[in-house]
């Protein structure tokens, strides 16, 4: 029996930082154009049943190379303190990248504000791009750029990567280690979630440390959501999530998406592109036990990271769906892992209701 692809709504890609990092390399992508290298690109996309996605605007703290090539978790000047002007310098260029894209598609991205718009989006077979920005480096203390930046479009925010900056601290990327690895949010990362609630910009609890993940859980009036975090009972990574922190999402009805790099899912952490797409499986089958039905969605990383070979890039997308049919997931879950419930958690964010005093 041949399946039609499930739509797929993901929780984060860096296709905008490819995109920039190859333009300022002198070799540009057109996002529109099919290439053969990276992850992301419109007829790839279609191909794979990707419908849309939470697009990141991540900007490096070594913004002269691609550090998605080069990266290396043991090289400390990848995490160094990135200073706010350069971070929304390069901020602003992936956003007026992403507003370019939109407009020469004639229809065929969107960059969403509601779920209402992904909807739309979705049945209109235009690609939904909702921005999110992973670590706030270009926030400034006042918010006056995260005001404009909502304004502009920005619906989802990750206070921090795996470094530190004014609003908290990162994990590491290491294997196997605990994700308590350093203090959480500073004071001023505190008044940025509440300034997220109130704006109704989602709070990503992906990158933080334990200690930031707990500050959140205190302080925010959304439901917890991580958006490219795996099981770190069966790959013991600091980026992610222990049981008890699955048990804190799942009591507010939130959602964690699984993240499809190689070193979050082999259970040593090691870059192996020949991991089995099984293996993803059983980082579902794992968040399903601690979140239900309605806790667990996608989220690649796609463009940032080493998927397994048997997937290759975007366009191969439906093999997971495959896998997740092998294992005995029927097709109303499927649907929900694939888009569900990131659209149920996100209406549920972004037109929250303030709760009566
Ligand atoms: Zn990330």
């Amino acid at each position: 029996m041949t399946h039609t692809p499930v739509p797929v709504f993901d929780g984060h890609n860096d296709t905008l930082l490819k995109l920039e990092l190859g333009a300022r390399k002198g070799s540009p992508r057109d996002f529109l154009a099919r290439a053969d290298h990276d992850h992301i690109d419109l007829p790839r996309a279609r191909e794979g049943g990707f419908a849309g996605g939470f697009f990141a605007m991540f900007s490096p703290s070594r913004i002269d190379e691609d550090i998605t090539v080069r990266f290396n978790p043991n090289d400390p000047s990848h995490f160094a303190p990135l200073a706010q002007p350069a971070a929304l310098d390069f901020t602003l260029r992936m956003a007026a990248r992403a507003l370019r894209i939109e407009r020469a598609s004639q229809g065929a991205v969107s960059i969403c504000r509601s779920v209402s718009d992904i909807r739309d989006a979705m049945a209109r077979d235009s690609l939904a791009m909702l921005l999110h920005i992973e670590g706030a480096e270009a926030i400034d203390a006042d918010f006056t750029t995260l005001e404009t930046l909502h304004a502009m479009g920005l619906r989802s925010l990750g206070p921090v990567w795996s470094r530190s900056n004014i609003f908290g601290h990162g994990a590491p990327m290491t294997c196997p280690a605990s994700p308590d690895s350093g203090p959480g949010l500073t004071d001023t990362g505190k008044a940025l979630v509440a300034a997220c609630n109130e704006l109704k910009i989602l709070v990503d609890l992906s990158h933080l440390t334990e200690k930031g993940f707990w500050d959140v859980a205190a302080i925010s009036n959304a439901p917890l959501v991580a958006t490219h975090s795996n099981a770190h009972a069966l790959t013991p990574s600091a980026r992610n999530l222990t049981d008890r922190q699955l048990d804190a999402i799942a009591e507010t009805g939130g959602v964690v998406g699984l993240n499809f790099h190689v070193a979050f899912l082999d259970p040593q952490g090691r870059f192996n592109p020949d991991l089995p797409v099984e293996r993803m499986v059983r980082h579902l089958d794992h968040l399903l036990s601690r979140l239900g039905e309605n806790g667990v969605a996608l989220g690649s990383d796609f463009d940032g990271c080493m998927v397994p070979r048997a997937m290759k890039d975007v366009a191969g997308l439906q093999v997971l769906v495959e896998g997740m049919r092998k294992a005995g997931y029927g097709e109303d879950l499927i649907t929900r892992i694939a888009h569900g419930n990131w659209l149920s958690v996100l209406e549920r964010t972004l037109q929250q209701q303030d709760v009566a005093p």
